[in-house]
């Protein structure tokens, strides 16, 4: 792993370039990440791998922090500089960025990892499933459902 405190920020995961593009949409609290994520990838995330992210894009100048409400809880909205940054990232990732506001992220029926481009499509019992690769769909249907 590269260090945190390096200046510019890696986006090395699926998971932070969905975290940039929620930010994108508008301002959000840890907690609805955390529940958008799972909605939208079926991954449960944890704090742990939410706020250390948020607070070195907060560090960047990327995004800042304000409260609100009753509750004090704390909103996270993107800067100017945040917004350039999730521009460079279109580029970079314009794919994967289609496909996830296009429709949402499929998950492998089987083993739950995310497909972006692709995959296996298989019809069992009348519904449709995909899968990430032909051995994915295989124990799937094999398994005696
Ligand atoms: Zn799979």
């Amino acid at each position: 792993m590269y260090g945190t405190k390096s200046k510019n920020i890696r986006i090395e995961s699926i998971t932070k370039l969905l975290i940039m593009l929620l930010l994108e949409n508008g301002p959000v609290h840890g907690y609805e990440i955390i529940k958008h994520m799972k909605s939208r990838t079926g991954k449960k995330l944890s704090p742990s791998q939410v706020y250390p992210f948020l607070r070195q894009l907060e560090a960047r100048g990327y995004i800042s922090k304000t409260r609100s409400g009753t509750r004090q809880r704390t909103d996270y909205r993107l800067t100017a500089s945040g917004r350039d940054f999730v521009s460079s990232l279109d580029s970079k990732f314009g794919e994967i960025i289609d496909v996830y506001m296009r429709s949402r992220l499929i998950t492998c029926a089987h083993c739950g990892c995310e497909i972006y481009k692709g995959g296996e499509t298989r019809t069992i019992k009348g519904k449709k499933l995909t899968f990430c690769c032909k051995s994915c769909a295989n124990a799937y249907t094999y398994k005696g459902v």
